[in-house]
């Protein structure tokens, strides 16, 4: 078989199959699950061989195993780095303290990728303490597994609380605690570049400015007979000129 070769070779492996090539360079910003699919089991004794997360250091028989990918099997390195976020609701006197660890794969490479690891939460009230730790450790098992982890924001989010769920200051409202802690999750994995938040763009930002002069509430405190908006579930929505007008979002429904 002839191959003709149009590009100076950089760089090259003797492989078993013709997918090795690919999986030894993923798309770096594009942790999918197919990614780890291809390349992990391969990678499952090496990775025990560098608790650290680091590369391994004995030499790969595959260049397919030198990138780690996020797996279950992947073991837990003796220190990580995270962060805690309160939680404070009108639920319950005292809050809620959400951790979530992060594992720094291929440090130093150009492999390099920060993803969460493991999510502890935390409070002084026990009250349906069994259920939070459930709900913690399924999380940390979907982190472990690897591969897209947004699905999990959209799923804490439409948990929705018989009992209505609550107003937070600014005049948000949570429908569960469920959801907070998923808004806690998205934070977390939009501050790890994982997801993107849903933010209004500069034309919207510019739109909600003017509506917000109009009405005088530049400051962002929306007026106290305000509705709940459908879209984004703040106090905020108004009339204007005959539709309601949310003045947080900006969505506006007339008639
Ligand atoms: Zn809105």
């Amino acid at each position: 078989m002839t191959i003709k070769l149009d590009g100076r070779i950089v760089k090259f492996a003797v492989g078993e199959d013709s997918a090795a090539p690919e999986a030894k360079s993923p798309a770096p910003d594009a942790p999918a699950s197919e990614q780890s699919a291809k390349g992990t089991r391969a990678d499952g004794n090496s990775a025990k061989g560098a608790p650290d997360g680091g590369a391994p250091r004995s030499a790969a028989p595959r260049p397919s195993a030198d990138v780690i990918q996020m797996h279950e099997q992947l073991e837990r390195p003796e220190e990580l780095v995270g962060a805690t976020y309160k939680i404070k609701t009108p639920l319950s006197e005292h809050a809620l303290y959400v951790t979530i660890n992060d594992i720094v794969l291929n440090p130093g490479t150009e492999h390099e990728l920060r993803r969460p690891f493991e999510i502890f939460i935390n409070s002084k009230n026990m009250e349906h303490f069994q259920w939070i730790v459930a709900l913690t450790r399924i999380i940390s098992a979907v982190f472990r597994k690897g591969g897209d982890v947004a699905f999990l924001v959209e799923e804490l989010h439409s948990v929705f609380d018989p009992g209505g769920g609550y107003l937070k200051r600014g005049g948000k409202r949570v429908p569960s605690l469920v959801a907070e802690i998923g808004t806690v999750v998205e934070e977390h994995l939009v501050k790890l570049g994982l997801m993107e938040r849903d933010e209004p763009d500069e034309i919207q930002r510019r739109h909600i400015d003017e509506i917000r002069r109009k009405v005088g509430c530049e400051d962002g405190q929306f007026p106290a007979g305000a509705a709940i908006c459908a879209r984004c579930s703040t106090k905020a929505a108004v009339m204007m000129d005959g539709c309601m007008t949310c003045l947080n979002c900006g969505d506006s429904k007339c008639g």
